[in-house]
């Protein structure tokens, strides 16, 4: 089911990795989802995302990436003699669960990177689910007071200072979208990849508000003034800056943030779905088989034990 670091469901298609199938799928562009897209692009009769998806790899991956031919959720392709379709992973813009059925009715189903709530839970006979945060002690508060506690945040430090904002690509735009929803009007930068990530974000429907190229003039004069919202990569986090501080994690858990430095917050948001989030999916997707995907970062022998021993369905790790 898993050779390196590919997701093989049914005959055809291998999803976040190479292998010698017909065709390759990328659920979404973030890089430890990307592994041998030259070779599959190269050697596949198709390589399959999202449109948006294809529009982040264009910027993040390579021009190579407009190669990739595009899906929408709930679209059926027919891969060889087996189906295959989208759904929503609301993990980050474009992600995508991937369902593939042979022509007896067997499912194989794909979550990967994916949040709940917001992503519908698929029946299938077989899951393959990541395990990022598959450990009982990987519990966070409900994402609305994660929400409400960042809001409350950037309203009262934004009085005072500039604040920069760290996380990865996807969640940093789903923020920009948060806060311009509960009435955020200051000005938002952003810059290299970051800005162009958020320019493909906007072209395909996110509500973003203005967001200033932080190298251009205008942007450079908006810094000098202060009183702004600089989006940028975890990466970026031990930078020194003028300014408050707000690093997006999951791996902040039971409060919805902490202060932890005089200048720095560490906020409880997560594009993953908890621990709690991870079981309720296995027991509403009623699997006969648990494939947990072990070839990435989390907990894939430990989540594969609780699936045994708390839901009684079998379960591997792999590989
Ligand atoms: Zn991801």
């Amino acid at each position: 089911m898993l050779s390196s670091k590919a997701v093989v469901l049914g005959e055809n298609v291998a999803c976040d990795g190479h292998d010698n199938r017909r065709f390759r799928v990328v659920t979404h562009a973030h890089y430890d989802h990307v592994y041998g897209l030259k070779e599959s692009l190269l050697r596949c009769e198709a390589v399959y995302a999202t449109p948006i998806t294809r529009g982040m790899l264009t910027v993040l991956y390579s021009r190579r990436a407009e190669g990739i031919k595009t899906i929408n959720y709930g679209e059926p392709v027919m891969v060889g003699d087996e189906i295959m379709m989208f759904y929503p992973a609301n993990h980050i813009p474009g992600s995508a669960q991937v369902l593939v059925e042979d022509s007896d009715g067997f499912r194989a189903l794909y979550t990967g990177d994916f949040r709940l709530p917001g992503a519908p839970i698929i029946e299938a006979d077989v899951l393959v689910i990541e395990a990022t945060y598959g450990h009982p002690r990987c519990v966070r508060p409900p994402i609305e007071d994660v929400y409400h506690a960042l809001i409350s945040l950037v309203e009262s430090e934004i009085k005072k200072t500039s604040i920069h904002v760290y996380g990865f690509y996807g969640k940093v735009q789903e923020v920009m979208e948060v806060l311009r929803r509960s009435g955020v009007d200051a000005p938002f930068l952003a810059q290299g990849r970051m800005y162009e990530v958020t320019e493909v974000c906007r072209r395909h429907g996110m509500k973003l508000g203005e967001v200033v190229n932080a190298d251009s003039r205008e942007g450079l004069e908006i810094l000098k003034s202060g009183g702004c919202v600089y989006f940028k990569h975890s990466s970026k986090l031990g930078e020194h800056v003028n300014g408050v501080k707000i690093h997006l994690t999951g791996w902040q858990f039971k409060c919805t943030y902490r202060r932890i430095s005089e200048d720095t917050y560490r906020v409880s948001l997560s594009s993953h779905s908890d621990f709690n989030h991870l079981l309720a999916y296995v027991e509403d997707c009623k699997p006969k088989l648990v494939v947990v995907d072990n070839s990435r970062d989390g907990y894939g022998e430990h989540f594969a034990s609780e699936i045994r021993r708390r839901l009684g369905i079998k379960a591997i790790a792999s590989p």
